[in-house]
This record gives C-alpha cells, structure tokens and sequence, in this order.
C-alpha cells in the first residue's frame, strides 16, 4: 500500500509517499481500506518531535474514514464492509489501509461521506470533551467559542448549538464569521480586532461568558478571565506560547481556568464522545466542514498549510 512515511523529526518535507507493506488484523483488531485521512494540528508537533513520543519510522495520522476490509479474531462491533470513522489508529491514518483497535472505530452513518468522517476522530471528539465533559456546560448557558472557524471550533459551534447554549463565535475573517453563524453561532465577533472582548460583554449584558473554549490561550487567557461571569470556566484547548494573567479576576467570579488535553479521555469517556457523534451524525445536528481536499502525496504541502494558513474547516488528505 502506500503511506506516508516519517524517518526523521523535523520540517514538513521529512514526509516521504512510500511503498509499504499493509497490516494484517490481530486478535481485537480491524483492516479500514482509507477513503479519507484528517489532518489536526497534532500531527504536525508529533511530525516535528515536539509532542508524543514516536518510534521512527512511522505513519502520521489518527483520523479516516473508509471501509472495513477484514477483522481480526474476537472483532464484535464490525465485519467487512461496514463504513466507519476512526478515533486513532495502530498503524497511521496518512496511508491507503490502516490498522484499528476495535475501540479506535466508530460506525459512519450514510449521509455521512467519507470525507466528512475524516473530519471527527480528534476535532469533534475534542470539541465534545471540553464542552462537555471538562466545562460541564449546561443548556442556557452563555458558551464563547474563542476561534469558531476551524476544525475544533466549527465543531463546538454545532455541538453547543444544539445542547440548547447561546453561542457566541470569533473568526479572523468575514469568511470564518459567515462560516460561524451558518453552523449555528448567534453572534460573531472578529478576534482581530483590539477590543473585541468588550462586545462579547455587551452581547451578554455585561455578565460575560459562562465557558470560554479557548484556541489560543497565549494570546486572550487573560482577556478571557475578564470575560467570565461568575463561576465561569474557561478551558484552554489550544496555547503556542506563555501568557501573563491576573489571578484576581479569577478569585472574584470564582472562576476556573480547566486545561484539557484528548490523550488524557479514559475509554469509557471515549465510548460516552463517540456514541454523542454517531447520535448528532445521524439527526443532522452534526455536520463536518470539509475545507479543502489534497492528494495524500501532498501530505507536506497540507502540514504547511494547517499552521500557516487560515482554516475554514478540515483539510483532507485522499490517498
Ligand atoms: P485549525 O483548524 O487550524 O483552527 C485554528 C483556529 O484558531 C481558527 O478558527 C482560527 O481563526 C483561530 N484563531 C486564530 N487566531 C486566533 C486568536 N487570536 N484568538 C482565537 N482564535 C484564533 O485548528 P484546530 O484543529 O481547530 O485546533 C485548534 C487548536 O486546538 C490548535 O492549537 C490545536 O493544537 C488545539 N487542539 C488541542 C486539543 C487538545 O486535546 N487539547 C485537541 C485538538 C486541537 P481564524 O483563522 O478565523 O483567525
């Protein structure tokens, strides 16, 4: 098969298109012929040796979608031709097959394509889970989503939307913005602009935000905490850099600044993520953007973009 290949950590051009061999299914395992191959972020800290350990050489990647090929022993959720999206993989997801734990697959409704599917295992799940699951967000409940026009946060505009919260979004362009309303924001907000946090407390009535999901920690972590209503939580998803706060504006709205990372999801609050996706998949509420499609040779190409680019949605990778 092919796949993309990793023999060095560094820059986006140590990934190599290469011949290799397929993986066969073990005991508990699933074959997934790839239709389409998600590209996070994480990938390219992992690709660079920043983040996660990684035994060299490897195939990047967690998230695809496509069709079961063949299972493994002992393998009750799947058998062959299923369509399924995948929440990690054995093998590395930048390549035509990939090699799955049972518990890494998820069924992809029909209305679903494949694309879309590729569009869930790490953006949606992460989505679900600071919401959720580390803000404990509750319907009614102000939700400000600091950075609304990526694959993370087009994610949470839909998720909260739907649980009945009332949205606010940010986007760095009318592009992101018309993006974040489409999906279900009631208002958009441009986090370029100097000030923009005193429209986020005008929108409120002044009593700020009740969740903060927040992008770029390094950048507004301070201006969230005086964002915040009381008991409000901001949880930091995405930070490059240090940041200096003023504790004081937590203590006085007992506010919580919740980290979260998706690595530390224990397996049963990865089963409850994944069985709230397929629900929203199949009544609608859930809709992946697809941003932009590359031929997976492009690999290098499409790691470059995801950090250096405006996002507007996912970027896939079609081996
Ligand atoms: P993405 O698709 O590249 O989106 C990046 C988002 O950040 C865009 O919406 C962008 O908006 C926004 N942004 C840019 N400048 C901003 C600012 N000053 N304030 C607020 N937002 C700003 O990336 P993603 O996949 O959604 O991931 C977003 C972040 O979360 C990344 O740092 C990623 O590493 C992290 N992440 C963390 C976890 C975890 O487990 N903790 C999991 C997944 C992702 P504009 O382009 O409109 O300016």
């Amino acid at each position: 098969m092919k796949a993309i290949r990793v023999h060095e950590f560094g820059s986006p051009e140590v990934m190599r298109l290469e011949e290799v061999e397929a993986p066969k299914p073990g005991p508990g395992e699933t074959l997934i012929n790839i239709k389409a191959t998600g590209v996070n972020p994480v990938d390219t800290y992992i690709r660079a040796g920043i983040y996660g350990a990684k035994k060299l050489p490897f195939i990047p990647g967690s998230d695809a979608a496509g069709v079961v090929e063949a299972v493994g022993e002992n393998v009750k959720r799947f058998s062959p031709g299923n369509r399924v999206y995948t929440s990690g993989t054995i093998s590395g997801a930048y390549a035509e097959k990939a090699l799955c734990k049972e518990s890494q697959a998820h069924i992809l409704p029909d209305r679903i394509t494949f694309s879309q599917g590729a569009c869930l295992g790490v953006p949606y799940a992460t989505a679900y889970r600071a919401i959720f699951q580390r803000a404990k967000a509750l319907p009614g409940e102000v939700i400000l989503i600091h950075g609304a026009s990526g694959g993370v946060g087009t994610a949470s505009v839909q998720l909260a939307r739907a649980a009945g919260m009332k949205v606010i979004a940010t986007a760095g362009t009318d592009k992101g913005r018309a993006l974040a309303l489409k999906e279900g924001a009631h208002f958009v907000v441009d986090h370029t602009k100097p000030g923009h946090m005193d429209e986020v407390m005008r929108i409120t009535d002044n009593n700020g935000a009740d969740v903060i999901i927040e992008f770029l920690a390094n950048v507004n972590l301070a201006a969230d905490l005086k964002t915040l209503a009381k008991g409000g939580r901001v949880v930091v998803v995405g930070s490059r850099g240090t940041i200096e706060i003023d504790p004081r504006e937590a203590m006085g709205r007992d506010g919580s600044i919740i980290g979260m990372s998706l690595f530390n999801a224990a397996e049963k609050e990865l089963y409850s993520i994944h069985s709230a996706l397929t629900a929203g998949l199949e009544n609608g509420t859930l809709r992946p953007i697809v941003g932009r499609e590359m031929p997976l040779k492009d690999a290098p190409a499409a790691h470059h973009a995801i950090l250096e680019e405006r996002a507007y949605g996912k970027i896939i990778l079609i081996p």
